[in-house]
């Protein structure tokens, strides 16, 4: 690993000087904002999972990841960024765990399944557009709130805990 990316000053500090065009500011969570081309990152939390954040929020400004037209694009894109991360990361010899990717998109995946099922009988429907899905059984149309990229990291008990 590169010494920059040792400490968390030092590693904002490296990515900014090499992503220059993108501002980095501390915030509540990690948060890339299009419209600044802001990333924010949570400055209170274990070194790694902040590098993991913030190369996962620089992925998605790298794709230009702006919207999407539905939930499971939306996962689509969240793989994607975490396929760009590891290659970003690589340059400073962060490797992003594996296991860590997986726990993050299992909560999309966890969260895609609630909201895909039915409040009438439970099925599991069709997203008809980004803010409505129906079901496929007792044709039941709901609305879901709008997506977001910014999604709770599922953490590990106590290993990475804030
Ligand atoms: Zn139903
Ligand atoms: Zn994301």
């Amino acid at each position: 690993m590169i010494k920059t990316a040792k400490t968390v000053k030092g590693f904002v500090a490296q990515i900014s000087r090499d992503f220059g065009d993108i501002t980095f500011q501390k915030g509540s969570s990690e948060h890339w904002s299009p419209r600044t081309n802001t990333i924010t990152y949570d400055s209170n939390q274990p070194l790694h999972d902040l590098r993991y954040g913030v190369l996962h929020e620089l992925a998605h400004a790298k794709l230009n990841h702006t919207n999407y037209g539905s939930d499971f694009e939306l996962l689509r894109m969240e793989s994607m960024a975490w396929d760009e991360a590891a290659q970003i990361g690589r340059r400073y010899g962060i490797s992003i765990s594996s296991s860590h990717i997986q726990s993050c998109l299992d909560t999309y995946r966890d969260w895609l399944h609630r909201r895909s099922a039915c409040p009438k009988c439970g099925t599991h429907g069709l997203q008809k557009d980004p803010r409505h899905y129906q079901c496929f059984n007792c044709r039941n149309i709901w609305r879901v709130s709008s997506g977001r990229f910014v999604r709770p990291y599922r953490r590990t008990h106590g290993v990475t805990a804030v």
